[in-house]
């Protein structure tokens, strides 16, 4: 009985050990970076739960419950998610649906699955009513939470969880799926591009990600020179998402200070003639200190409802350049 996907077999086979021998928590956290197929590996554990004819504990794909399943329709199976990505799951998704749905008695099986995911997109009330479920648990009744930031759950929810931890593939074999899924091309840039995460790097492809990526290296480069950049900037940044611009930078500058620890392990290759000009202006250290700027920049930005991109950048790349001049 195959994972999901490749990386995931040992735990994919731990999950199912515990199926088979009824011992699964009847709460899972399923957490981990984003892009790595934790949905999909909690998705297909609430089929392996519902089927009727499991094999080996997991899912047999053709009873009716799996076809149910599959369709997105089984009356035991509750999923809870924002109504658009981004939002925040509402009080009333979790209060009338959730509730309900754990009161009544199962339509077919024995068993009732809810899965929550993100299940940081619930706010404090929200998650408040989704613990007194927590704390009665009902008997054949599973709850499976998937999330990327496990420290924006409550702690009262995350302690009466059992963490599934799902880790990223290493990079040769995230590499190696990411091609045989779409080609080659770009297919090293892109996978950069995700930080090595290979269903992040699926999501990119076909975007402009490789553009605006361009872009945040080549402002980078910039502004490491000597120079009145910032006279342009506003300007240039001004259909930018300071968010996503935060982001680049920080993939970028992570893999010129990869590049310059150890030239091979840049896994960027569009990225090799910015780094080679970088080279010549900034060392390490600076680099690292850049790195650890915009990381704060971006958890400032995130903490202000309208923060001032040309004002935050002007401030955080200002300081680039003075520690790029005496490099
Ligand atoms: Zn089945």
């Amino acid at each position: 009985m195959l994972a999901p996907f490749p990386w995931q077999g040992t735990d994919w086979a731990r999950l199912l050990v515990d199926l088979r021998e009824e011992r699964l928590h009847h709460a899972l956290l399923f957490s981990g970076p984003s892009g790595i197929g934790k949905r999909l590996l909690a998705e297909r554990l609430a089929r392996s739960l519902m089927c009727a004819y499991p094999a080996d504990g997991g899912d047999c794909g053709q009873c009716r419950c799996c076809r149910l399943m599959q369709a997105g329709t089984h009356p035991d199976c509750l999923r809870i998610a924002p109504e658009e990505p981004g939002r925040q799951i509402r009080i009333a998704q979790v209060r009338e649906e959730m509730i309900d749905f754990v009161m009544r008695t199962a339509s077919f099986a024995a068993r009732k699955v809810v899965l929550i995911a993100p299940a940081d997109a619930m706010n404090t009330a929200t998650a408040n009513c989704l613990l007194k479920s927590l704390e009665e648990p009902t008997r054949g009744t599973y709850l499976l939470l998937v999330t990327d930031t496990p420290v924006r759950l409550l702690p009262t929810i995350r302690s009466r969880c059992r963490t599934v931890a799902l880790r990223p593939p290493g990079w040769e074999e995230a590499l190696q799926w990411f091609i045989a899924r779409r080609g080659e091309t770009d297919a090293e840039d892109l996978l950069g591009a995700a930080s090595g995460h290979p269903l992040e790097a699926l999501r990119l492809d076909g975007t402009d990600a490789l553009r605006q990526f361009d872009r945040a290296a080549n402002l980078l480069l910039r502004s490491a020179q000597p120079g009145p950049w910032y006279s342009t900037l506003a300007g240039e940044v001004a259909d930018v998402d300071l968010h996503q611009l935060l982001a680049w930078m920080q993939i970028y500058l992570g893999d010129l200070s990869r590049w310059m620890a150890s030239p091979e392990s840049s896994r960027l290759p569009r990225a090799l003639a910015v780094h080679e000009a970088m080279r010549a202006r900034v060392s390490e250290q600076s680099v690292a200190r850049l790195l650890r700027d915009t990381l704060r920049a971006a958890r400032d930005a995130r903490a202000t409802t309208n923060p001032n991109k040309t004002l935050l950048l002007e401030s955080l790349l200002a300081g680039w350049q003075g520690v790029a001049a005496d490099a």
